[in-house]
Formats: structure tokens, sequence, C-alpha cells
């Protein structure tokens, strides 16, 4: 099969010839259909989320599959399946509970610790593979395992969204963000949607965004989230870039029992007054991937039409290269899209 591989972390991807992957027992090998690509890759193919090299890349999945390890029982050769991004034991309290991104014996995630589906075929434990609902094509739940799944969880459960919050975005142009747009909208919220060019701000309205902030126009963000918030400030502030810097402003808009949220990963410190926090309850926290069963609901709220995939870019999946140089220079407007021949 092709395979596009990283040898070294930081270096970039290589086409190579590999043998097509068998399945051991527990395994199955999925016909990779459609795959997404977004910034979480480009950090991941620093190196700094470990994992050995070379690494085959590649975790938003969608495809069909071929052939099933023995004990297999979950999933069946021919099933349409999307791909579960954590490699989790299933077992501790955090898997049983359903929080089982902090699983206590980790192994790790698909396309870092174990090769992922920038390649013809993908070979994972078969609790990796969910069945896509009728109605969702391979992109739509090739995005939906991390450029939705992710947005799900975080309004749901850690922002804990209602129809009566204003809520801001930052990063909402973005291949996250994008989504979170859509998610925060269909639980009835109104957003703010601040990101940095002109045609993300267009694309955030066109998805749902109310109100739109362009951060390298104004000098004062927390007077700009006043203005738009009758002074109040906003009840949930959602932090795709994850900057330092970004995250103090949504810590620093809050409204009363407001919410402040990060979801995107940069290294640094924010300031936290204790006393703002207990005068009105506010809560800073941060948000991670999502549960199985998010990625389940997911899926079937995107193959009803409730949520639609965006993709701002679509190149076959040897050509990957190109799409990171785009996530690079931050010029991709929503996900971006690999193709695959039939
Ligand atoms: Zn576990």
């Amino acid at each position: 099969m092709r395979a596009m591989v990283v040898n070294n972390w930081g270096d970039s991807f290589k086409l190579e010839n590999r043998s097509d992957p068998e399945p051991g027992p527990g395994e199955a090998v999925m016909k990779v259909r459609a795959a997404g690509a977004g910034l979480t890759l480009v950090t991941m193919r620093t190196g700094v989320f470990g994992g050995e090299a070379p690494r085959v890349m590649g975790h938003e999945l969608g495809g069909d599959i071929v052939a099933i390890g023995e004990g297999v029982t979950n999933i069946a050769t021919g099933d349409r399946c999307a791909v579960y991004f954590y490699l989790n034991c299933g077992y501790c309290r955090w898997c049983r509970n359903g929080r089982e991104t902090l699983c206590e014996n980790t192994g790790g995630f698909v396309g870092v610790h174990r090769d992922g589906g920038y390649a013809d075929y993908i070979c994972l434990p078969a609790g990796n593979f969910l069945t896509i609902p009728e109605g969702l094509d391979y992109e739509g739940a090739a995005i939906a395992a991390d450029a939705v799944n992710t947005p799900w969880h975080c309004m749901r459960e850690r922002a804990k969204i209602n129809p009566h919050d204003d809520v801001l975005i930052v990063g909402a142009g973005g291949g996250v963000g994008i989504h979170g747009v859509q998610v925060a909208k269909l639980f009835g919220a109104r957003v703010i949607a601040a990101d940095i060019s002109e045609e993300k701000l267009e694309l955030a309205t066109q998805w749902g965004a109310d109100e739109v902030i362009n951060v390298r126009e104004i000098n004062d963000f927390t007077s700009e989230i006043k203005k738009f918030t009758g002074g109040k400030g906003v009840e949930a502030a959602i932090d795709f870039h994850g900057a330092p810097e970004t995250f103090q402003s949504c810590i620093d808009s809050l409204a009363v029992a407001g919410r402040a949220v990060v979801i995107g990963a940069h290294p640094g410190d924010v300031k936290v007054n204790p006393i703002n926090l207990i005068l009105n309850e506010q809560i800073v926290t941060g948000s991670r991937h999502s549960s199985r069963a998010e990625l389940i609901e997911t899926m079937e709220v995107m193959a009803r039409g409730d949520i639609k995939p965006v993709v701002g870019k679509r190149v076959h999946f040897t050509e990957v290269e190109t799409l990171f140089q785009d996530l690079i220079s931050q010029d991709l407007l929503g996900r971006g899209s690999l193709i695959y021949d039939d």
C-alpha cells in the first residue's frame, strides 16, 4: 500500500510503499476513504506528543472494514466506520465513566503511537472503529472524529452551554472553531466569533455567528466583548487557539457565573484572580477531545443534517504536505480534507 510517512518527527511527509496490514487478534483493517487534517497534526508532527518515528500519521478517518482479526465482534467486514483517536484501555474508571480521554493506562493516540490513516489501509484495535450512521458520508465521518466531536464535548460537558448564553468563540474560522460555531448555535446560544481575518469571520457568519470581532483590528478585546453584551461579558468563552494571550482575553471577558474553556494548546501562563472566581462563581478549565459515545452522538447529529462538515480544501492523500503548509500559514478556511482512490 501507499503510505505518507514521517521518518523523524519534524520532517515532511514522504510517500513510501509498505506491505498491506494484517489484523491480529482483536484488531481490524479499514480501507481509508476520507481523512481530515488540522492544526493538532501539525503540532504532533513536531514530536511533542511523543510516539516513535517513522510514523504514518492521520486520525480523522472514514472508510470500509476489509478484514477482522480473531475474536472481533463489534464490527464486520463491509461496515462503514469512523476512527476514535485515543488508544485507551477500556476498563479503568475513566474509561468506564465516559471520560475515557483521561484513561489511566493510555496507549497514546492513533497516528502518533500507532500508525494512522494517511495510507491506503489502517489496522487498529477493533474498539477504535465506530459504525458510521446512514446519511453521513465518509468525509463527514472523518471530520466528525475530531473537528466536531471536540466542540460537542466542550460545549455540552465543559462550557455547559444554555440557550440564553452569550458565547465567545476564539478561532471561530478554523477547522474546529467553525464546527464549534455550529454546535453552540445548535445548543441555542448567541455566538460572538473572533478570528484574525475577514475571510474567517465571513465564514463564521455564514455558519451562524451573530457578532464578529477581528482581533487584528481592535485594541481592547475585553471592552469589545462588553460592548456586544450590554456590559456584562460572556457566559462562556471558548478558546480554540489556546495561546496564553487569547485565553487571558477569554478569562477577562467572562460574565458572572461564566466559564472559560481552553481547547487549543500552547504553553504559557495566564492570570486568574481568586476573588473574581469566588465572588462571581466563574470557572476556568480545559476540554479534551471526546468520548466514543460523544463521537457516536456527533455522527448522528451530522447524519440528520444539523451540523455540516465545513471543508476549505481537498487534496489527494499523497499531497497531504500541501495541506500542512496551508495549516502552518493559517490560510485554510474550515477543515482540510484528503481524498482517496476508489
Ligand atoms: Zn482506561
